[in-house]
Formats: structure tokens, sequence, C-alpha cells
């Protein structure tokens, strides 16, 4: 699971827009409407012979209204009279006001959104002074954390360019992260340890989306994204909403097989990985929605397909290769291969990148255990897709995985309850990162270990047993 999005961003270049004589602007709401869209959608759907003009941008605007209703109903479970704090860039306009009219119309009573913008963040890297990266709007960070005290709803529309700070000082990037994450940490505890509802959703950019289809001009690139975001989100269903909760139920019923299984570990098998990850005690294996603190039930990362546990920070040796490359914070990791001994990293490489993971690992002691531990079946809509998005929301979804740094106390029993030094001693581990990366894969097997030494197959070739 992941639990925020950064707001990054790129320079773009401005390109007028053609006049489209067959976008309805008056039919619909001006500011939410996405003219290239409509421009592609219907070049594609004139090609296809089958569907009349007009019809391509009703189906869009279907679609997008449609995400916007899940997210707010489904991901936020949104109740009457709450407050919502919502972070976007301005590139994810359209998604935003028509997550905030849903909002509103679900009784929301007050909503703030807080826009980042491209440009403005890549300025501080040509133009800053040295000091500016140990620096982080601690206020703003306090103030979201003041909003969720009171009762607000968090909601992080993703969608950042996953290359934006590639080519930015990774020592600088390092810096500025670590310095947000200690801001931060007050505030996030809060949706770590479930006390508010909270979701993140995608929203398809521009710069995300020549990222992940660098051939295709950008109107194509721009609605193949849209196209993959909406499948994997499920939203191409008549009524999302119930399959929704159909898909959360056998999430649900995934975890519970675990839970009653209790295996003291996993090990994991496949090309470059052999690997035995022990889980932390008392875990508890979650999939699906949760009931937040707060008592409102909320879906906290659509898409979302994985059941997840945390390990035991003390326990995991061998070897572990990742199946895809891990975008983070800006920076592309790829070929990412790291041997565990006593929970600990004893040694890391990647082929691309090796300087950001090294940074990242080095983020704290507990950056360079495991804190997280999730498994996704290969026919998971996003790795169905055979796409890499390079977004973890997404990417997290096409494969299991593990995740470096701080656990989530809510994954094991009463974890909520227990102090810091309580959740150490049953092995949760503690640290300002949290970072997925996949390891799954079609060719990847595991196994459970029970308290007995008994070996059961959990997956093979990727699949559930
Ligand atoms: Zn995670
Ligand atoms: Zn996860």
């Amino acid at each position: 699971m992941i639990r925020r999005s950064v707001m990054a961003n790129r320079l773009r270049v401005i390109r007028p827009r053609p006049i489209l004589r067959r976008c309805r602007g008056d039919a619909f709401k001006q500011n939410n409407h996405d003219h290239r869209i409509c421009k592609v959608l219907g070049s594609i759907y004139k090609f296809m012979g089958n569907i009349a003009p007009a019809a391509e941008h009703v189906l869009h605007e279907q679609k997008l209204e449609r995400l916007a209703e899940v997210a707010v109903r489904v991901g936020l479970g949104l109740k009457i009279g709450q407050e919502l704090v919502m972070t976007a860039s301005i590139d994810s306009l359209s998604l935003a006001r028509r997550i905030t009219e849903h909002a509103y119309r679900a009784g929301a009573s007050l909503v703030t959104t807080l826009y980042s913008d491209d440009s403005a963040a890549l300025m501080r890297y040509r133009f800053a002074p040295n000091e500016s990266f140990d620096r982080a709007p601690n206020w703003l960070y306090e103030g979201m954390a003041e909003a969720f005290k009171n009762g607000a709803a968090r909601l992080a529309i993703t969608g950042s360019d996953p290359l934006l700070l590639s080519n930015e000082d990774s020592e600088k990037v390092g810096r500025s992260n670590r310095a947000v994450s200690v801001a931060y940490r007050p505030a996030l505890e809060l949706i770590t340890r479930h006390e508010i509802n909270w979701t993140i959703v995608a929203c398809a950019t521009p710069a995300w989306a020549s990222a992940m289809f660098p051939d295709d001009h950008s109107d194509v690139a721009l609605a193949k994204l849209w196209d993959a975001i909406f499948e994997t989100s499920r939203i191409n269903h008549e009524d999302p909403v119930a399959n929704w909760k159909t898909h959360d139920a056998n999430l649900h019923r995934r975890a519970a097989y675990l839970n009653e299984k209790r295996y003291t570990a996993l090990q994991y098998t496949g090309p470059g990985t052999d690997f035995r990850l022990g889980l932390a005690d008392d875990h508890l294996w979650i999939g699906g929605g949760t009931t937040a603190g707060n008592g409102i039930y909320c879906v906290p990362n659509l898409p979302t397909e994985e059941v997840f546990t945390t390990p035991h920070k003390d326990r995991a040796e061998g070897t572990v290769t990742a199946t895809k490359p891990l975008s983070f914070q800006g920076t592309m990791i790829e070929g990412i291969q790291v041997r565990f001994e006593r929970g600990l990293i004893a040694q890391a490489s990647a082929t691309r990148g090796q300087d950001v993971l090294e940074k990242l690992i080095d983020t704290d002691e507990g950056a360079r255990r495991l804190g997280e531990v999730a498994l996704v079946p290969h026919s998971s809509p996003v790795a169905h897709s055979g796409l890499t998005f390079l977004n973890t929301l997404f990417d997290e979804n096409a494969a299991s995985h593990i995740a470096l740094g701080r656990a989530y106390s809510g994954c094991l029993r009463n974890g909520e309850k227990l102090t810091p030094d309580q959740l150490a001693a049953k092995g949760a581990n503690d640290s300002l990162i949290h970072v997925d990366w996949m390891i799954g894969s079609d060719n990847m097997d595991v196994d459970g270990i029970t308290a007995s030494n008994v070996v059961e197959p959990v997956m093979r070739n990727g699949e559930w047993v």
C-alpha cells in the first residue's frame, strides 16, 4: 500500500490547442473538459467507424465522472459534514473538480485542494540556495495534521511526472525528501494508523503519459494512459461502485485465509531470487478497505489488488531481485538486487540509479530493513495491462512486493494500541521512509512455512494456489 503521492512536476511546452468542432462544450462543464482526449478518442472511434463523433466525448466524461464517484463513495466513504483535504497537480484539474463536486454532493462541509505546479518544483533546483533543500513547509503539514485531528478526510490525486527529478542532483533530492518526511510525519502518522479515512486515486497527465509512452504523440499517449487508468481502476463496468464492493470482499476473503494459516515465514523462489522472509509476531494480513479510527470505512488505494502484512524486521535472509523498475520521487531505479542478512541489507545494487538507491537506504537505520510484504496475483488488471506505469500506486498492484522502511502498525493485532517499543519487540520496523519495490512475476513461487516447519504452496507462477 502507499500512503502518499508526491506532487511532482516538469517544465512543459505549452502548445496552442486546436479548435475542435466535435466537442460540444456547451453540453458539459467547460472547466472539466479536456479537448485533447476528445480529439484523440474521436480519431480512434472514427477509425473504428461505429461510434458517433459526439459519443466519444460523452464516453470519456462518463468515465471521469465514475472515477470521481468511486473516489468519493468507495475510496473515501466521505460522510455528511466531513471536511476534505485534497492534493493535486494543476494538470489534474479535470479530475480534482469532478471529485470536488462529488464530495459536496456527498455532503462535504468544506473541500480544500492544495495544487502543485511542475515548473515551480523545478525552479527550486535551478535557482534556490543550497540551504533550501533542508527546508519543508512545516506550517503546512502541521495544518494538515490539525485538519485530520479535527475530522477531515484526505485524498491525494497522483499523476506526477515520474522522471521529473531524474536529472537533478540526487543529494539535493534526498535532502528535500528527508525534510518533507520529517515535517509530514505527524500528519502521516494519522494516515498510517488509519485514524482517518483517506484514499489515493490517479489522473492522467501529459508528463506522466509521455514518460510511459515516449514513442507516441502526446495526445495519443494521454488517451492511452486514461484508458489504462479507467481499466485498472475498475471503472469500465456498468456499476463500478457495486463492482468495487465485490472486489473488496474477495480481498478480505484472501486475507482471512492467510490469517488462519499463521505462517511464520514466506519463501520466495524465482529468477535471481532465493529469499526467506519471516513474518512479525501477531502479524495480521490486510486487503481491501478498512474501517478507520474515525469509524468510516475507506479503500485507501484505487486501484488495490494486494493483501499485505508486516514482516519481521530481523528475519529476512537471502537474495531478492526486483522485477520492475522503481520510480522513487522523480528518479528511476532499475535492476535492483539486494542481499539480506538477519533482516538487514548487507548488499544492494542497481543497474540504474544506484546512487539514489544508496541514499534511500541510508536515510536512517530502519531504511535498510523491511516494513511490508504484499502478495498480488499476476492476473491482476494492472499486470494484465502489460504496462509499467512508473507509478507505485499501479505498479505495486502488478506484482507481489516488499517495502523498505516503516511498517504499518495496523498489520499487527492491536497494533494501534502498542507503543513504539512494543511494536519493535514484535518485529515491526520503523523508519522515515516506506518504499515499495516489486519482486513478483509469473516466474515467482511463494511458499508459506508454518510454526512446525511444514512448507505449503501459496503461489505458483505468480498465481494464488
Ligand atoms: Zn507499501
Ligand atoms: Zn503494498
